[in-house]
């Protein structure tokens, strides 16, 4: 679409991962000139890639949920429909160093981590969860109180708070039950999970040319230092320059975009509440055998420093890995942590001993380990607080020109990619709507319908 001066709004888009690269397109689907900031060399935030010996591999293990309804349909919109294809894959558990099959009521039966009675009231309670939850206020209670609730004491302490502890911390049972009631509908243990052929960078190469066709400015090794309010429009000052835009989308985490603000009266109208972030440390294992054959096993007291096995070949051919298997080995942690302050080098050789010493039955040596690589990130899960409903950041303060699409606003939506395209499609979509009402150059008013998700 082409639109004529004045109607042409010049706005930026800062970051470029997954919501970042939406919101670009939409934007300039409907005529608008875009600048999209990346500090990183490369697009894709969480979802990017990095070269091993000629192939494009993905960093972090990532792949799609036959429910990622916005993300598959951004995928055709690309163009790359027929690259997706669908597997059924299986999960399993580590409790104790030893592993069991997770996929249903078989397994559930000789899961012996929970008594007999525990097994028969977790399948009972698993099946009727969702409706558990109807008619409580979830956002207001503990994951602790309901969960202990539904399946009482015993399988929270053995099982379940192992598991949320390890994903989001110590205060994992004190965040708002809502977050894993709405993640009952995206996830079973025997799913189809879908992945594109050529990985993260294919998506990437896919949509960076649709943006560049649509006449987007792309800059990458851009990192935005200030954000300021100016009369009908936004400065952004980057390391190269200052930036002089109409609009501002910001999907930067929220610790970020505040220090972007400073003490400015923008970041005292908008709202950006005190969330702490989990990073990630991830170690890519390059295999000559496989494991166990499961796409995930959660990882409990077992030893490990890590806490969940991703055996990413059960979905992807091990030709798109140089013939190799590959597994991903994760641990969510802060990013002040020892952990993931410490250095690429021994985290490796710590956690091959550890991912060994837990298939002694494979007789796996140290010389079936072809290479590790290890990433981190430093935020990738907000934890949430009780009642956060009311008090995540709105997309707009109803004045200014900033406009928000983090992933801290898709709650109690899970961090994924489609929750990230969903929140970029409906911010662009409030965008548009906003600057259909207001001439350039004048200053803005909005109805506060439009500033909630
Ligand atoms: C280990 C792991 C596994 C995952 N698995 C899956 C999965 O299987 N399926 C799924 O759907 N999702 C998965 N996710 C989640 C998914 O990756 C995220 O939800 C999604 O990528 C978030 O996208 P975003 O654009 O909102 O944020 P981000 O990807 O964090 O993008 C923010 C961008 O802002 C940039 N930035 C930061 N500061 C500045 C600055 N000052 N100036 C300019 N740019 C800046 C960053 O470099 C980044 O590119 C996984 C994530 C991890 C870490």
């Amino acid at each position: 679409m082409f639109l004529a001066e004045p109607s042409r709004q010049r706005i930026a888009v800062l970051g470029g991962g997954i919501a970042g690269l939406t919101a670009a397109r939409e934007l300039a689907r409907h005529g608008h000139s875009v600048t999209m900031v990346e500090s990183g060399d490369r697009w894709g935030g969480l979802g990017t890639w990095f070269d091993w010996n000629g192939h494009s591999l993905d960093q972090f293990y990532h792949c799609q949920m036959p429910s990622d309804a916005d993300l598959l349909e951004l995928i055709r919109d690309i163009g790359l429909g027929e690259s997706l294809y669908w597997k059924p894959t299986r999960m399993g558990f580590v409790v104790g160093g030893r592993r069991y099959a997770f996929n249903g009521p078989m397994d559930l039966l000789r899961f012996s981590p929970l008594t007999f009675a525990e097994r028969i009231r977790f399948g009972a309670v698993s099946l009727l969860l969702r409706r558990l939850g109807l008619g409580r206020d979830l956002d207001r209670t503990r994951i602790e109180d309901w969960l202990v609730s539904c399946y009482g004491r015993p399988v929270w302490e053995k099982i379940l708070r192992p598991l949320f502890t390890s994903k989001f911390g110590p205060a994992a049972g004190d965040m708002p039950a809502l977050y894993i009631w709405e993640r009952l509908g995206r996830e079973k243990n025997t799913v189809s999970r879908g992945y594109l052929r050529g990985g993260l960078k294919a998506f990437l190469d896919a949509i960076v040319q649709d943006l560049e066709t649509k006449g987007v400015d792309l800059r990458l090794n851009t990192r935005v230092g200030t954000i300021r309010e100016v009369t009908n429009g936004i400065e952004i000052d980057t390391g190269s320059g200052t930036l002089d835009v109409d609009w501002c989308i910001s999907t930067l985490p929220l610790p970020i975009l505040k220090g972007c603000l400073g003490d400015s009266k923008l970041a005292r109208r908008i709202r950006i509440p005190e969330v702490r972030y989990q990073g990630v440390v991830n170690a890519m294992f390059f295999l000559r055998r496989p494991l166990d054959n499961f796409y995930w096993a959660p990882v409990v007291d077992s030893g490990t420093e890590f806490d969940g096995i991703v055996e990413m070949t059960e979905l992807v051919e091990t030709s798109h890995y140089g013939g190799n298997h590959v597994v991903y080995v994760m641990k969510y942690c802060d990013r002040s942590s020892a952990l993931f302050q410490e250095d690429a080098k021994s985290i490796a050789e710590r956690w091959k001993g550890q991912l060994l010493a837990l298939y002694p039955d494979l007789n796996l040596q140290p010389s079936d380990i072809v290479d590790v690589q290890i990433f981190k990130a430093p935020f990738v899960e907000p934890a949430y607080p009780l009642g956060y409903s009311e008090m995540k950041p709105l997309i707009h303060d109803g004045e200014s020109r900033l406009f928000l699409a983090t992933s801290a606003q898709v709650y109690p939506k899970i961090t994924a990619w489609n929750s990230s395209v969903r929140l970029a499609k409906e911010v662009s979509r409030q965008l548009l709507g906003h600057i259909a009402q207001v001439p350039k150059g004048k200053a803005v008013v909005e109805t506060p319908a439009m500033a909630q998700v």
